[in-house]
């Protein structure tokens, strides 16, 4: 379905982004890797999806202009690299803060602006920006996440209308709680900011929020993706897709 497609797909050395990206490899796109981790396991992971990777530091904008300079032409952009921290506003860290506004949101705008040209001029694009159920409602400690991921919803709808006659396409995926390592790695903030048990902020915190109390899958998120890169696809633009376990549905 995918074969003679380039997909870039940020933060895919991990998680809901690794999910995607063999989704899309499945179907035969080409497909470059972004994210960080350890030179073994990146070189692993290539050889296992026949990938390549970009190392950028996506909070570096002369860094992402030279990862997307090297990559060419793309078809498909995945911006899902994010990150998370936990803590009430008046102790939020302010470099906490400005990492996550550059990298939830700054950053899918760079990717975006330096990949939409190449695009356009293929009258062929999908845009797929990894949102969250916090683009939609929010949840007390997380300001800076919740901020950013409701830019990026506004940020995708806009670019959907600027783009709806070129024949690409701009939408996020807005998970609930999936289980991997920015899930793992916010309980203990959420066990102090809570005072509460481990046991506590899984069931009574997290999937607390999940009508199914199951955590979302990474590769029922690679499905939605690939979905949205199908030529079916090519109506569904500007639309916040989510897979939540119908957390936003209350
Ligand atoms: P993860 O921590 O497993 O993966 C994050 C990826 O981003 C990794 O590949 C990491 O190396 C990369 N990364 C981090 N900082 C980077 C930087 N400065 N430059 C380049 N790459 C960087 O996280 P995940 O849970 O798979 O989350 C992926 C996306 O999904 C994020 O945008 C997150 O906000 C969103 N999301 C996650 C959940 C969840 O429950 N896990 C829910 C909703 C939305």
């Amino acid at each position: 379905m995918l074969e003679g497609k380039t997909a870039l797909i940020t933060g895919s050395t991990s998680g809901i982004g690794l999910a995607i990206a063999r989704a899309l490899r499945a179907e035969g796109a080409e497909v470059i890797l972004n994210g960080f981790g350890e030179e073994a396991e990146i070189a692993r992971l290539c050889e296992e999806l026949g990938a390549s990777h970009q190392g950028a530091n996506l909070l570096d904008p002369a860094a992402i202009e030279t990862m997307m300079a090297e990559v060419g032409p793309i078809d498909i952009l995945v911006n899902n690299a994010g990150m998370q921290h936990v803590s009430p506003v008046e102790d939020f860290p302010v470099q906490k803060w400005d990492q996550i506004i550059g990298l939830n949101i700054n950053a899918v705008f760079h990717t975006t602006r330096l990949a939409v040209p190449q695009m356009k001029e293929k009258g062929w694009g999908r845009i797929i920006n990894t949102a969250s159920a916090h683009s939609k409602t929010a949840s007390p400690f997380k300001s800076a996440y919740n901020a950013s991921k409701h830019a990026v919803d506004g940020f995708t709808k806009t670019i959907a209308l600027e783009l709806a006659q070129t024949g690409v396409t701009a939408n996020c995926i807005s998970p609930g709680y999936v289980w991997t390592p920015l899930i793992e790695g916010q309980i203990p903030d959420t066990m102090a900011a809570r005072g509460l048990s481990r046991e506590a902020v899984i069931n009574d915190v997290l999937l607390a929020k999940q009508p199914t109390k199951k955590f979302v899958q990474p590769d029922e998120v690679g499905a939605l993706a690939l979905f949205l890169c199908r030529e079916e696809a090519g109506n569904v633009t500007g639309a916040n897709w989510s897979i939540d376990g119908g957390w936003t549905a209350e």
